[in-house]
């Protein structure tokens, strides 16, 4: 190992979704920038799906190392109704001593230690080896921002922020309506908004800096007011880096790839939607129904990435055999597989998000708004119906539709009203055939290129990250 270059270990919390940013990140510095790179992931256990991404993710680099520290069952400390970001923090409190042993047995020790957003306990560990201690938030600048400042709001503001008919301020942002706060703060009652509040905090006192997974020409207004207002910069205290888009640049090949991608070749030019909702998000059977009704009745091209709604069991054979009229499951409408059969794929729980993103065939996007299915929708140059579910997909979605103006979003929230087949059908006609989803589809092909700017050299989430590893060998040079 070059002594000279730097060391960075990553902590990545338990969970797909976790340990995916931190492995872009991890790449992304031993790729681009040349570093070591630890990933120290935090592992309930290793499905074979999560074995394949992560050597599909470091295939392509030697300085990548990757040590699992497995939990110990921790079932008796875990209360069934303590909601996920509860679970996060009493697993990762858990693993602490492992990620110790792990630092200390490390014939190399790190230069630097970085924590994901759920980690950053951990990051005391790096006073101990005299390392230097980031958080990683593969996040919006607009929820680093709102995470770091609600130990504010706590104080100020009385009751449940979603009772409140004002919006929240926070200094230098655009208000964030309260229907739109991240999970964590639905409920002030509830143990994980103990957590997320804490969590805020830590960003702010436990760390050297915070890296965040945005970019200037996505929410410039947020990573300024983050980075230059004074009301904001006392809170947060410990400088910022916009280091973003980092998504996936190629996919893991699925069984489905070749009929979709195949499908996808017949259809014309930008006229295919594509509806997926992430790689967990599910909708009520009634939901179900409606959005089988509005994709109809648009009479517009579409590929249906479906998965069984919550509490249904009638479908397995749908599922597990393929999609034939025959087999459609009772909460699509009677009739729908064979009357859409010309315009329309259906597919169970799973597609190549990536390659269909990147289809000159595919026009417009129904998506959760995960930040990494937005960033894939921007790069492959696709505007998006919002739709947002859980966890900070909310604020991602306003993002989306009021700032960079590159998708539309139901007048309801989908999480608390059925959105009806009427207003899905008037939706996807605005996307797909509209004189406003044409201003998209142009908006999203410009933003798309300024992700790849921002990226490349000399761009301002290139420059931002090696003013990140500027500080960092700053530092280890005044520590040796
Ligand atoms: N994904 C995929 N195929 C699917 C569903 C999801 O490849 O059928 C990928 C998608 O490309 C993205 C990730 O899974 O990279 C989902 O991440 P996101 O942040 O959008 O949402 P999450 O699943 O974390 O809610």
């Amino acid at each position: 190992m070059d002594q000279q270059k730097l060391h960075v270990a990553i902590i990545s919390s338990p969970g797909m979704g976790h340990l995916i940013p931190v492995l872009l990140l991890g790449n992304r510095l031993a790729t681009h920038h040349h570093l070591h790179v630890t990933i120290i992931a935090v592992t309930t256990q290793t499905s074979s799906a999560e074995s394949q991404l992560l050597a599909s993710l470091t295939h392509d680099s030697t300085h990548i190392n990757i040590i699992k520290i497995p939990l110990l069952d921790i079932s008796n400390l875990l209360h069934p109704n303590d909601a996920v970001v509860t679970h996060l923090a009493i697993m990762l409190r858990e693993a602490r001593p492992g990620i110790r042993s792990a630092i200390s047995a490390m014939t190399r020790r790190p230069d630097v230690l970085i924590a994901d957003l759920f980690s950053t306990e951990s990051l005391p560990i790096a006073d101990e080896f005299q390392m230097q201690k980031y958080v990683y938030v593969p996040c919006s600048a607009r929820f680093a921002a709102l995470t770091t400042y609600c130990h504010v709001l706590d104080k100020e503001i009385n009751g449940q922020y979603v009772d409140r008919s004002e919006p929240l301020m926070i200094p230098g942002l655009d208000p964030v309506r309260s229907e739109n706060v991240p999970d964590p703060m639905l409920d002030r009652n509830n143990q994980q908004y103990n957590e997320y509040v804490r969590m805020g905090i830590d960003f702010s006192t436990l760390s050297d800096g915070i890296l965040i997974n945005t970019w200037t020409d996505f929410e410039g207004k947020s990573i300024k007011a983050l980075k230059d207002n004074e009301i904001l910069r006392s809170v947060v205290k410990v400088p910022v880096y916009d280091i973003g888009p980092l998504t996936r640049e190629y996919d893991v090949a699925g069984s489905e790839k070749n009929k979709v991608i195949e499908w996808l070749d017949m259809q014309p030019l930008e006229s295919v939607l594509f509806v997926s909702f992430g790689s967990g998000g599910t909708l009520s059977a009634e939901q179900t129904t409606e959005l089988a009704w509005g994709l109809e009745l648009s009479r517009q091209r579409f590929l249906w990435v479906i998965r069984p709604p919550a509490g249904s069991s009638t479908d397995a054979a749908f599922f597990t055999s393929g999609t034939g009229p025959d087999e459609q499951p009772e909460y699509l409408p009677e009739g729908f597989l064979t009357r859409t059969r010309n315009v329309g794929l259906v597919l169970p729980m799973w597609a190549p998000q990536m390659e269909i993103l990147n289809h000159g065939s595919v026009g417009g996007f129904v998506s959760h708004c995960g930040l990494n299915s937005v960033f894939e929708s921007i790069k492959g140059g696709v505007p998006m119906i919002a739709w947002p579910l859980y966890a900070e997909q909310r604020l991602n979605a306003t993002i989306v539709t009021e700032e960079v103006m590159v998708g539309v979003r139901p007048a309801v929230l989908p999480t608390k009203k059925v959105v009806g087949r009427g207003e899905i059908e008037k939706m996807v006609r605005r996307l797909m055939e509209g004189e406003e989803g044409k201003r998209m589809r142009e908006n999203v092909k410009v933003l798309g290129g300024k992700a790849k700017e921002a990226l490349g050299m000399k761009g301002s989430s290139y420059n931002s990250m090696c003013e990140f590893i500027k500080c960092c060998e700053i530092m280890k040079m005044k520590c040796v």
